[in-house]
């Protein structure tokens, strides 16, 4: 069997899990088995590299940013590699340059396009572990790119997929994938199964258990992927196509509060404003999420929208900068709101889950900003100071606890 391991950063955060870590990649490996692992920066390392750039420059180069963020995985790669030397183990670490994984060139933000699989291959065939940076690519200038915060999953299931593995194995600090994130609902209960569409619009909303890419590329390439522990034996979530355990109305329930709504205001009432707005922002590779526009009054027009955060200085620069040609009159940012999503392929044939997430905001007293739907998702902006009552509200009204 050829399996994929990859551990997160809480599982490799200092000396003692790091072998805890070898220990278990090594188990398999006297199995017989044939064993990759794609590891994370240890614990917090990635955010105080952070930290260290904007200490010396504000807006550092994003080319500079990646270069300095790769260090944080090579520095873990290396000494995994080391623990498993002294466990008398043969192992070798590579990175993405070693291991060539092409992406595109966006910065911060990249996409893997392919993965030259031989150099991988060479190593497991003298019986070594091979253990990989998380979260790495290189572009076609041959320089570093990362694939987005929380990108080692991503970099896992695409090495599954490249290779062809048995197994995906996403191993974290929480036992699997909950109903909600159990750090901020007590009660969540954890999942034996999910479907990849379902984990994908949870991890999209706010679910940061899984880099949404990961989930994306497992549904594409068929990879099945399984969640759990990386300090017990648990069993984990699986996710797949299609669950066989009786559907529940929803889910899942997930909260960003990493998300921005920026209202631009008083532009002409007119065809092709949107598009000229969105435009704008698209072309410069900036996500927009939920969308509101009013009703024209007086020959203008209101649209808000949500963006992550890690954008909006870049939104806004570039909306003030095409004032003239858009013609809106005010530009607003709001920080301090959170985006509150139900998730569930139940709902599809049930009318009435987005009327009961309604009731129960309203038992609660959370006001609701902006509404979005989809088939199997309802998606409300609403006050981050209400974020998480809200969330455990919503968790109770679909009785979704333990
Ligand atoms: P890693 O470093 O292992 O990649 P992450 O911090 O990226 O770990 O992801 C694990 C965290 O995701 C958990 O500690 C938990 O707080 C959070 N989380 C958010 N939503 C969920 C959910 N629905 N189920 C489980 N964990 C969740
Ligand atoms: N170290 C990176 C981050 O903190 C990638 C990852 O952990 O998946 O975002
Ligand atoms: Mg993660």
């Amino acid at each position: 069997m050829l399996i994929v391991k990859k551990f997160g950063g809480t599982s490799v955060a200092n000396k003692e899990r790091i072998f805890h870590v070898a220990e278990r990649c090594i188990q398999d490996y006297k199995n017989g088995d044939d064993v990759v692992v794609v590891l994370s920066a240890m614990g917090k390392y990635t955010d105080e590299l952070i930290d260290m750039a904007h200490d010396i420059n504000e807006r550092p180069s994003k080319r500079e940013m990646d270069m300095l963020l790769t260090i944080g995985e090579q520095m873990s790669v290396a000494l995994m590699a080391m623990a498993m030397e002294k466990l008398s183990i043969p192992a070798v670490s590579l990175n993405a340059f070693q291991v060539s994984m092409h992406t595109t060139s966006a910065h911060s933000n990249a996409r893997l396009k392919r993965i030259d699989t031989e150099r991988i291959r060479r190593e497991l065939e003298n019986r070594k572990i091979v253990i990989v940076t998380g979260f790495q690519g290189v572009n076609k200038y041959d320089d570093f790119t990362t694939l987005g915060r929380g990108g080692s999953d991503t970099t896992a299931v695409a090495l599954a997929a490249a290779l062809h593995a048995d197994a995906c194995e996403i191993y974290t600090d929480v036992d699997g994938i909950y109903t909600a994130d159990p750090r901020l609902v007590p009660n969540a209960k954890k999942l034996t199964e999910i479907t990849y569409d379902e984990m994908l619009d949870l991890a999209t909303l706010g679910a940061g258990v899984l880099h949404n890419r990961s989930v994306e590329m497992a549904k594409k390439y068929g990879v099945p992927l399984v969640v759990r522990s990386s300090l017990n034996d648990s069993e984990g979530t699986v996710v797949k196509e299609e669950v066989s355990v009786e559907r529940m109305l929803i889910s899942g329930v997930a909260l960003d509060t990493d998300a921005v709504r920026i209202a631009v205001i008083g532009l002409k009432d007119v065809p092709g404003m949107a598009f000229r707005l969105f435009d704008i922002l698209a072309k410069k590779n900036i996500n927009v999420d939920v969308i509101l526009q009013s009703i024209g009054r007086n020959g203008t027009k209101d649209i808000s929208f949500t963006v992550a955060d890690t954008v909006l200085d870049e939104a806004v620069a570039l909306l003030e900068a095409n004032q003239n040609r858009l013609g809106y009159k005010e530009l607003h940012a709001d920080r301090n709101i959170a985006k509150l999503s139900i998730v569930g392929a139940g709902m599809m044939s049930n009318p009435g889950v987005a009327a009961k997430m309604f009731e129960s905001l309203y038992n609660e007293n959370v006001n609701i900003n902006m509404i979005s739907t989809s088939e199997i998702r309802v998606t409300v902006l609403i006050n981050e100071k209400d974020g998480v009552r809200a969330m455990n509200a919503v968790h109770d009204a679909f009785n979704l606890a333990d």
